[in-house]
C-alpha cells in the first residue's frame, strides 16, 4: 500500500445551492465522501449546503464531479462553488447540525408525488408500513406544504408534533437509510394517524372497532357517498367517477354546474382505458410531479359523461399519496376527485374549516391530525407538440422559481383576477406563487395575502417595487395599492405587455418579439377592453401595432355571461337587422325583448363597451352556431366550439395531420389606421352565416373558423415582420389553451419562418400575468 504523501493531500470547501434541502442531498453527499475516502463534513444552512472534504487529490477531484453528476433525482442544483485551502486534519466525515443565517435564503422543494420504493412498502403485508397512508422517504412525500420555516428540519414544520419512534430515528439516522434525515418520516407506530367522520363531525370509525377508516372510506365511496380527503394541500371531494347521480349530486351541492372535474384512477393502464395516453403523456402521469393531464377522452370510457360535460378532454391524475395508493386499490375504479371548496372559495385546509365549509357538499371526512401549512391545489398540464405546458401550476411546481435571464430587483407582482397567482422576482428568480384563485371573494383575498407573506419569509424579500394591472376594479389591484406605503414604487402594467412578457420569461428570452397576446378581457391604455392584440415588445416597452376591431359588448358583464348577447351584437354592428334572421341558431333563444334591448344598448351607447377581445369572438361564434348561449364557467363557449371542430375531422385523436388535411377559411380584411393594423370582421361572419344556411355543420364550420384565426395570426405577423424585422413570435393569452388553434397557428407560423414561443413551465392564462408585471416593473425605473 502506498503511504499518502503530503503533498498528495487535497482539501476544498464547496457550496451548493439550488434544491439542495429535503431530497436526499446530505446522505448522499455522505455517501459519495465514504466511497471516495474523504474526511470532513456536510450541513444545511438557510441559503446553501457547505460541505469540507479532504482526502487524496485525486478523490477529491472526482468527489467535485459526480457532486454534479450523481446528485439524487430531486435535486435542482443552480450553482457549486468550490474553494480549495490547506487541509484541517479531520479523522472523519460527519453531518453536522444545520445553521441558520440571518438574510439568508434557498429554495425550496415542492411537495412529491409518493415514489416506488415506498409504494413497494404500502403493498407489502410483511412491511411494517403496510397500508401506512404517511410512507414518505428522503425521495418522496410532503415538503412545501409542511414547511413552516427554514431551515428545513422537522421542528420548522408541522411534523414537529410527532416524536419518532425508536425504529424511525434509526432509520433517520442513519445515513445509509433511505430516510436518513427525512423530515416528515414515520410509521404506524409513531406517526400522523387518519380518521373517518361523518359531516357532523361524529367519528364513524374508532379507533376499538379495528375497522381500517381508509377501507370504511372506500366501501362509502362505492354505495354512493361523497367523501372529502384530506391530502397534501387541502381537501379534495372524492366521489365514484362512474356513478352518474352522484357526479350531478357533487355538482350541484358544490354550486358548479358544468365545469369539468378530474378523476383518478390507479395505474397508468387504466387510464389507457378512459384516455388516448401517448408516451410523453404517460412521463408526465407518472412523473414525481404527478399533475392533472388533460387527454383524449375515449368514446368506450365507462367514466360518466358527467365529469366533463360536452367535452373531449378528460383531466385525469395517477395517485400522488400513499392515501390515494391505498384508497384507489381499495375501490377498483375511477374516483371524482375536485378541490375541496364551494365554487371559487379557495381549497379547504384544516379539519375545522372543512367541517365548517363542507358540510353542506360531502356526506363524511376522511381527515388525519398532520397539518398543513400551505394550501396547494392539484396542477393542471397537457402536452402539446412533445412539450409539457402547465395550465394551473400549484402542487409539485411551486415554489420552484422560474429562471430569469437577467438580475432582478425586490419586485411584487400582484396579477390581475382570474385564476391569479402573484410574483415575487430577486436575484436570477421568479418565485411565482402556486394557483390562488379567481380573487372574487374575501376568503380568496386573505390567502392571496397570507401566501404572500409567507413567500416573503421564506425567501427573504421585501418588495421595494409592486406592479398590479390597470384594471382598477380588481382586489389584486385595490391589494397593491393599499401596500404601497411610502418607499414602495407602483408600477401599473397593461395586461397584455404582461402575457407577452410572461412568455419571454418563460422562454428565457430578451429580446423584442411580435407578441400575439389573446384573451377575454383586460383594460387597455384607451379605456376600452383589449384581447385581441399584436404587439411589438420586451420587458422595457410595447407597441400595439393591430387589433381586431373594436366592437360592443351589449350590456358588459352580461354578455360575457351570456354569449348570445355578444352574437346579437356583432351581428347587429357588422351586418345589420337584415342579417338575424330568425332561423339563425342564436336567434332560437332570444325573444324580441332581448333584441330590442340589445339595439337600444349599442345604438345609444348604453353600457355597451367596445372589445377588441378574440375570446369574445370565440364566444359569439359558439353561440351563433347555436352551440353555447349562455355559459356557467369561464371559457365554456369557446371550449365548446372547440370541441364541435373534434367531432368533426378528428375521431381519435388531435393529429398533426388531420389538422393540416382541412385548410378551409372565411375571409376577412385588414385596414391601416393611424399606423395600426385593425383586423376587420365583416367578411367573416357574412361568410359564416351563409355557410349556416346552407346547412354545412357545425364541426366543420368551427374548423374553418380555427383556420381562419390561425391564417389572420400569420398574415399578420408576417406584415409586422416586414416593418420590424422581427421573426421571433410568442403566443400568450388564455385562448391559447385552444388546442387545436394552437397546433395550427404554430404551423402556419413555423412554415413561414418564424421562430415561435409558447408557453411551458407557466400557464398562458391570467395564472401567468403575474410573473409578467414582476419583470416589467424589474425595467421600469
Ligand atoms: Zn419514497
Ligand atoms: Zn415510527
Amino acid at each position: 500500500m502506498s503511504k499518502v504523501t503530503k503533498q498528495s493531500i487535497k482539501s476544498a470547501s464547496i457550496s451548493v445551492r439550488g434544491i439542495v434541502q429535503g431530497v436526499g442531498f446530505r446522505p448522499f453527499v455522505y455517501g459519495l465522501a465514504v466511497k471516495h475516502s474523504l474526511k470532513g463534513w456536510v450541513y444545511n444552512t438557510s441559503e446553501d449546503v457547505r460541505i469540507e472534504v479532504e482526502g487524496e487529490a485525486e478523490a477529491v477531484e472526482q468527489f467535485e464531479l459526480e457532486l454534479k453528476t450523481e446528485a439524487p433525482p430531486l435535486a435542482h442544483i443552480e450553482a457549486v462553488t468550490i474553494e480549495h485551502h490547506a487541509p484541517r486534519g479531520y479523522k472523519n466525515f460527519e453531518i453536522r447540525y444545520s445553521q441558520k443565517q440571518e438574510g439568508k435564503y434557498q429554495l425550496i422543494s415542492p411537495d412529491v408525488a409518493t415514489c416506488q420504493a415506498c409504494l413497494g412498502e404500502l403493498l407489502n403485508a410483511e412491511d411494517r408500513r403496510y397500508r401506512y397512508p404517511f410512507t414518505n422517504c428522503t425521495n418522496c412525500g410532503p415538503r412545501f406544504t409542511i414547511i413552516e420555516d427554514m431551515p428545513y428540519d422537522r421542528p420548522q414544520t408541522t411534523m414537529r408534533y410527532f416524536q419518532m419512534c425508536a425504529q424511525c430515528q434509526a432509520e433517520y439516522d442513519n445515513p445509509l437509510d433511505r430516510r436518513f434525515h427525512a423530515q416528515p418520516n414515520a410509521c404506524p407506530k409513531c406517526g400522523p394517524q387518519v380518521e373517518l367522520v361523518d359531516n357532523q363531525g361524529n367519528l364513524v370509525t374508532p379507533i376499538e372497532s379495528g375497522t381500517d377508516p381508509i377501507a370504511a372510506a372506500s366501501q362509502l365511496l362505492k354505495e354512493g357517498k361523497i367523501v372529502a380527503i384530506k391530502g397534501l394541500g387541502g381537501f379534495l371531494l372524492a366521489c365514484d367517477a362512474m356513478n352518474d347521480t352522484v357526479v350531478n349530486t357533487l355538482r350541484r351541492r358544490k354550486k358548479r354546474s358544468s365545469k369539468p372535474f378530474a378523476i383518478m384512477v390507479t395505474t397508468v393502464d387504466e387510464a389507457k382505458r378512459h384516455c388516448y395516453v401517448s408516451p410523453e403523456e404517460k412521463n408526465l402521469l407518472t412523473s414525481p410531479q404527478s399533475p392533472i393531464v388533460l387527454m383524449m377522452w375515449k368514446e368506450d370510457s365507462s367514466v360518466s359523461r358527467e365529469v366533463a360535460p360536452n367535452l373531449r378532454f378528460l383531466g385525469l391524475m395517477l395517485p400522488y399519496t400513499p392515501l390515494h395508493h391505498i384508497l384507489l386499490r381499495d375501490i377498483g375504479r375511477p374516483l371524482v376527485m375536485t378541490s375541496g371548496n364551494l365554487s371559487e372559495e379557495p381549497i379547504a385546509r384544516d379539519n375545522d374549516e372543512a367541517l365548517r365549509r363542507l358540510s353542506g357538499i360531502a356526506d363524511y371526512f376522511l381527515i388525519h391530525n398532520r397539518d398543513i401549512y400551505s394550501r396547494y391545489d392539484d396542477s393542471v398540464a397537457i402536452v402539446e407538440r412533445g412539450t409539457n405546458q402547465l395550465i394551473r401550476r400549484a402542487r409539485s411546481y411551486a415554489p420552484y422559481p422560474i429562471r430569469l435571464p437577467f438580475e432582478a430587483k425586490q419586485v411584487l407582482g400582484c396579477g390581475a383576477e382570474e385564476k391569479n397567482t402573484f410574483c415575487l422576482t430577486k436575484d436570477n428568480y421568479a418565485f411565482l406563487s402556486q394557483h390562488i384563485g379567481d380573487m372574487e371573494n374575501m376568503e380568496t383575498l386573505e390567502h392571496f395575502d397570507s401566501t404572500i407573506s409567507l413567500y416573503k419569509r421564506l425567501f427573504h424579500m421585501e418588495p421595494e417595487i409592486i406592479a398590479h394591472d390597470l384594471h382598477p376594479d380588481y382586489l389584486a389591484t385595490k391589494y397593491a395599492q393599499e401596500l404601497c406605503e411610502s418607499g414602495i414604487r407602483l408600477i401599473p402594467v397593461q395586461h397584455h405587455h404582461a402575457h407577452i412578457a410572461s412568455c419571454l420569461a418563460d422562454n428565457g428570452l430578451e429580446s423584442p418579439v411580435i407578441g400575439v397576446a389573446f384573451d377575454g378581457t383586460g383594460m387597455g391604455t384607451d379605456g376600452n377592453i383589449w384581447g385581441g392584440e399584436f404587439l411589438v415588445a420586451d420587458y422595457r416597452n410595447y407597441e400595439r401595432v393591430g387589433h381586431l376591431e373594436y366592437l360592443p359588448l351589449p350590456g358588459g358583464d352580461a354578455a360575457i355571461k351570456s354569449p348570445r348577447r355578444t352574437a346579437i351584437g356583432y351581428i347587429l354592428t357588422l351586418l345589420g337587422e337584415d342579417a338575424l334572421s330568425r332561423d339563425l341558431p342564436v336567434m332560437r333563444e332570444a325573444d324580441e325583448m332581448e333584441v330590442e334591448v340589445i339595439k337600444r344598448q349599442i345604438e345609444r351607447k348604453i353600457n355597451s363597451p367596445l372589445s377588441s377581445s378574440m375570446g369574445r369572438l370565440f364566444d359569439a361564434i359558439s353561440a351563433l352556431l347555436g352551440i353555447r348561449s349562455e355559459i356557467d364557467y369561464e371559457g365554456q363557449a369557446a371550449v365548446e366550439l372547440e370541441m364541435a371542430a373534434y367531432s368533426s375531422v378528428i375521431a381519435r385523436s388531435v393529429s398533426d395531420e388531420a389538422i393540416s388535411a382541412n385548410n378551409e377559411s372565411y375571409p376577412y380584411h385588414i385596414e391601416e389606421d393611424e399606423g395600426i393594423r385593425i383586423v376587420h370582421l365583416r367578411d367573416l361572419l357574412s361568410a359564416l352565416i351563409e355557410d349556416l344556411h346552407r346547412g354545412i355543420s357545425k364541426g366543420r364550420i368551427s374548423v374553418k373558423f380555427h383556420n381562419t384565426v390561425a391564417h389572420m395570426i400569420n398574415e399578420m405577423c408576417h406584415l409586422i415582420a416586414n416593418e420590424t424585422g422581427i421573426s421571433q413570435v410568442a403566443l400568450s393569452g388564455g385562448v391559447f389553451q385552444n388546442r387545436l388553434l394552437l397546433k395550427k397557428t404554430v404551423s402556419l407560423l413555423e412554415g413561414s419562418g418564424f421562430q415561435v414561443f409558447t408557453h411551458r413551465q407557466i400557464p398562458c392564462n391570467d395564472g401567468g400575468i403575474s410573473l409578467g408585471q414582476a419583470v416589467i416593473a424589474n425595467f421600469s425605473i
